[in-house]
């Protein structure tokens, strides 16, 4: 066995774990699809001595639509769930473009939006994807839930606002407008690696086709998802090359980029303003008359 010993536990309601976690505090850890924490703990850079497994919790799986469209995730719903969901490429068609940029589908197969967002890795795409739609993080504790931005809800490399008695439950995105245009990319070394640099963008415009609503997101550059604030300002009205442009050198000059292993800081810098432009791009020139989700 590569992991210290451990105790198992797997509830069967969150009322349970979160009974568990009060019980056992900064002894336990969770437990999702294990995609990121199995290897941390055969590394033993954790070593909890119980962990709290979450997939026996029917009511943490699953998408819902509200009657105001918006749809809601379970914290345990599966990548590859949201892949190949028809209310996902109907109702969130930039996430379910995405979803493929996730590792490999055996990854996909057992990876869970909570786990990635809990695990808070600033190149992985969930950050990015529920920033750029400005989605809300659901928290819940033996003392209650509470509602957060996902943008607040990351904090910087592999750090979160969770709490340790606290379980990811729920992320919720808001109506996907009538006439929203997007765009994603991404640079990995290999399919399926984590991005080096991402960038994604939203563009809602109106009837005349001019840009209402702009956002845009860089990830894998810096600590968290790096939101790109005057790009709204600088797409409205009737953008084209020059503005997505110099969106990108805007971007270039505020985000602040790290050196690692996969990438200098420098070479970073060169994709956040290579990859904006290319984003806001997509999101100009492609006719989303397509199906949602064909590969991007
Ligand atoms: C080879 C490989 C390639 C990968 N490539 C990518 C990639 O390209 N892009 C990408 O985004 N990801 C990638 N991943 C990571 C993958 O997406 C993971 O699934 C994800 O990061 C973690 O999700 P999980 O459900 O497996 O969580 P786990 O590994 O089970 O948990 C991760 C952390 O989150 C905590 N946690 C889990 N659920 C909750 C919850 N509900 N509330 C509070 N805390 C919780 C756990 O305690 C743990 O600390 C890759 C993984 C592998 C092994």
């Amino acid at each position: 066995v590569k992991p210290c010993r451990f105790d198992y536990v797997a509830p069967a309601t969150l009322d349970e774990a979160l009974r568990l976690l009060d019980q056992h505090r900064d002894d336990a850890k969770l437990l999702a699809g294990g995609q990121s924490f199995i290897p941390v703990m055969n590394f033993r850079l954790a070593s909890p001595a119980v962990l709290i497994d979450l997939n026996r919790i029917q009511e943490l799986a699953g998408l819902t639509q509200a009657h105001d469209g918006s749809i809601s995730a379970g914290a345990m719903t599966r990548h590859r769930v949201f892949e190949q969901s028809e209310l996902v490429r109907s109702g969130l068609s930039l996430i379910h473009a995405a979803m493929p940029y996730i590792a490999h589908v055996q990854i996909r197969n057992r990876g869970t939006i909570g786990g990635s967002l809990a695990h808070a890795d600033p190149s992985a795409e969930w950050g990015a994807l529920c920033v750029a739609l400005e989605a809300t993080v659901t928290m819940a504790s033996s003392e209650g839930e509470r509602d957060v931005a996902a943008a607040d809800f990351l904090q910087g490399v592999y750090a979160t606002l969770l709490e340790p008695n606290e379980i990811l439950t729920r992320v919720r995105f808001p109506a996907w407008p009538a006439r929203r245009r997007w765009g994603f990319t991404e640079l990995s070394r290999r399919r399926g690696d984590f991005a080096i640099v991402g960038a994604v963008c939203t563009i809602d415009v109106d009837e005349n086709e001019r840009c209402s609503a702009a956002r845009v997101v860089v990830f894998g550059a810096g600590d968290k998802p790096v939101v790109i604030e005057a790009a709204g300002e600088l797409l409205a009205g009737a953008p084209d090359a020059q503005r997505s442009a110099e969106v990108g050198r805007l971007a270039r000059s505020v985000v602040e980029t790290r050196s690692d292993h996969h990438a200098s800081a420098a070479y970073r810098s060169e994709l956040v303003e290579v990859l904006t432009r290319r984003a806001i791009d997509q999101a100009l020139n492609r006719n989303h008359d397509r199906p949602a989700g064909e590969r991007i």
